[in-house]
């Protein structure tokens, strides 16, 4: 298999390129607009083809290459059913395996940081968006964030997954690039809590500023990223 784990400085956001085999079909997962002629670029080093670009969920820190990969690519362009992007080309449902030649996600619902925020799930591994973050998780606080959800998510959802599972954060603040399953049961500070309650009281106390690009960047993923 073909996996880079890509990085964006200035919204420490993490990109996944998956690809089977050299010469074959690549997906992209939570694409940045600034690094899409840099993606071209390396998918065509790698001899691959560009046939699909997913994002976990409606971004607010950083605007989505998804409408522009798909107009210089016509790769098909995915989000989660409860999207309010309606640029997308297809949406995902809950359970549902989408992917190209070789590589399998299964779309797993994982709302609480926003109410359309889906996992993706593969082999030994999981996407998780902004749900889960090494030795974090995603606030809650706006675009319909809703703490019980996210606490649904999290320990209904996402911990039912093997212990042995490699979790690839949307971002990382640290640059820290990978955790496990178990890792995060045991050692993520937001996972040591005894009910969705406390959890919500423990959410409502961060008071997070909002993210710089907000604004701009929420409009702006509802048309794809595109002007
Ligand atoms: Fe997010």
């Amino acid at each position: 298999m073909l996996f880079r784990q890509l990085f964006d400085l200035e919204s420490s956001t993490y990109t996944y390129l998956l690809a089977s085999r050299a010469g074959g079909e690549a997906l992209l997962i939570d694409p940045v607009k600034e690094h899409a002629d840099e993606y071209l670029e390396l998918i065509a080093e790698l001899e691959l083809r560009l046939v699909m670009a997913v994002d976990t969920h409606t971004h607010a820190d950083h605007i989505t290459a998804l409408g522009d990969l798909r107009a210089a690519t016509r790769c098909v362009t995915w989000m989660g059913e409860r999207t309010k992007a309606e640029c997308v080309s297809a949406q995902f449902r809950d359970g549902e395996t989408i992917g190209c030649d070789g590589v399998k996600l299964r779309a797993l619902y994982t709302p609480g940081h926003t109410d359309e925020s889906f996992s993706l799930v593969m082999d030994d591994r999981v996407f998780t968006g902004d749900a889960l973050l090494i030795r974090g998780t995603g606030r809650t606080d706006f675009q319909n964030g809703d703490s019980y959800a996210a606490y649904d998510s999290l320990f209904n959802k996402l911990l039912k997954l093997p212990d042995e599972m490699l979790v690839y954060p949307g971002h990382d603040y640290k640059g820290w690039t990978v955790s496990t399953i178990g890792e995060e049961r045991r050692h993520n500070p937001r996972l040591q809590v005894k009910s969705a309650e406390e959890y919500a009281a423990m959410m409502a106390k961060l008071k997070l500023p909002d993210p710089k690009q907000m604004d701009v960047a929420i409009p702006a993923n509802l048309r794809c990223g595109r002007a």
